[in-house]
């Protein structure tokens, strides 16, 4: 028996429908579950449910409490929040099915949001219950070590964990991450230790500036002076700690990169049009290993969990990386470190930041159009939305080329080399599934 085309054509619009009308009733209970968060910390009567319950139900490492207090949590936050989830559910049905009634409306806001919704109100009163299957169903609450880094788009344990013992007024979404991407609460700096490179140039300065004015405490790394970097912030003139360091003795920042949440790679040189062989090698020394290096002498200091979820490096390469720069020594090493970043990510313990950024009024660049004080807030701003590749430029193609440019280039990367070292130098010329298999058969032989 044969469909006509207009009844597949049918019947594949009224699957589509009913999907689009499951996802959209999904998405905006989430919403509401998230509005009833960030409303928990603001309003007092809310707040108290929700901070006394379900915040002080864990330990860091997130081992509950004790029994008696994780019960009570469900009771107090998680049955009230789950049940205002399910009330706006029926709403929407009843909304949607008013404005477009048809059976995709029906099925759809009715296997998504109630569905969806009645399943979470079974999960919160299990918990409270005292049901143990109800805690498996929390992932973002399972004690033990983390295993990933925050995640960009899906709430993770690594990244609600900083909402519990880094921040509470930030990171208030709990399964999707567009409300603190909306509300730029998706990376909080208040209270971190920043340590910056290239501090005394005019973006380092301006990145200072408001890194000090997100909360952030500052470590200015610098390898042209050795006398305290001084800043004027909100009409105060502040001497910041100035740490002197010079490119192929970035082992001497150990102490500081240990202490340090974020690090910022901010230096470089841009040799303009020479093209020597010694302007090749500096440009290279400093724009691409330098950073590199600190790069990976950074990431070793990642170890326990809460360094995990709470380190960061940014990386300053340039719109060079898929633009011109009327400087081709600063385009191909700038462009060096991009990839290679892009290629360390693959693996990273830590979340790793790219900024991509347009000319700025610098030394280096003194008739360009945007100014560093700008360029270092927007990149803030991006930073706090948790955007993991920032581009501040004015050329707008840029923010369509880049990104097709990373996914393809991070791609190749992960699919034509592997995760472990040692099976790359064991045996050559095959995949990284059968040099696995060979290296595990050696080492078994
Ligand atoms: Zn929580
Ligand atoms: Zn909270």
């Amino acid at each position: 028996m044969f469909f006509s085309n207009e009844q597949i054509i049918d019947g594949l619009t009224l699957a589509l429908t009913t999907v689009a009308w499951a996802a959209g009733s999904i998405i905006l209970v989430e919403l509401v579950r998230d509005a009833y968060h960030m409303l928990s910390h603001q309003l007092k009567w809310l707040y108290q449910q929700h901070h006394i319950w379900h915040h002080k139900a864990f330990h860091s490492d997130l081992s509950i409490v004790s029994e008696d207090l994780y019960r009570r949590s469900h009771w107090h936050h998680d049955v009230p929040e789950s049940i205002l989830m399910f009330v706006a559910s029926c709403l929407f049905l009843g909304v949607a099915y008013a404005s477009f009634p048809s059976w995709a409306t029906l099925i759809g806001t009715f296997a998504g949001g109630i569905y969806y919704t009645t399943c979470s109100v079974v999960r919160a009163v299990a918990g409270g219950m005292g049901w143990k299957w109800a805690n498996k169903a929390d992932p973002n609450h399972e004690p033990g070590q983390f295993l990933e880094p925050p995640t960009q788009w899906i709430v993770n344990k690594s990244y609600h964990w900083r909402h519990h013992f880094e921040n509470p007024q930030a990171y208030f979404s709990g399964v999707y991450t567009f409300v603190d991407k909306l509300l730029g609460t998706a990376v909080s700096l208040q209270g971190k230790t920043v340590a910056v490179t290239g501090a005394s140039g005019a973006l380092g300065q301006a990145l200072l500036k408001h890194l000090i004015e997100a909360g952030a405490r500052v470590i200015a790394l610098t390898s042209s002076q050795t006398e305290p970097i001084t800043l004027e912030v909100a009409g105060k003139l502040l001497a910041l700690e100035t740490i002197s360091w010079q490119i192929g003795r970035e082992q001497d920042l150990s102490e500081v990169l240990e202490r340090a949440d974020i690090l910022v790679l901010n230096h470089g040189v841009n040799v303009h049009k020479q093209r020597t062989q010694q302007a090749a090698i500096e440009s290279f020394e400093v724009n691409t290993w330098s950073s590199y290096r600190l790069l990976e002498l950074f990431l070793s200091t990642v170890r326990t969990s809460e360094e995990i979820a709470k380190k960061e490096a940014w990386v300053v390469t340039s719109e060079a990386e898929v633009a011109p720069a009327q400087s081709p020594l600063y385009e191909l090493s700038k462009r060096s470190l991009g990839d290679l970043v892009t290629l360390r990510r693959l693996d990273a313990p830590c979340t790793i930041r790219k900024i991509l950024l347009g000319g700025f009024r610098s030394k280096m660049s003194p008739t360009a159009t945007l100014s560093a004080d700008w360029v270092a807030k927007q990149t803030i701003s991006a930073v706090k939305r948790d955007i993991r590749n920032v581009i501040v430029s004015y050329r707008f193609w840029i923010y369509i080329v880049h990104p097709v440019r990373e996914f393809l280039v991070s791609s190749y990367f992960r699919t034509h080399s592997c995760r472990d070292a040692e099976i790359t130098t064991t045996v050559e010329n095959n995949t990284c599934s059968e040099r696995s298999l060979i290296v595990s058969s050696l080492e078994q032989g």
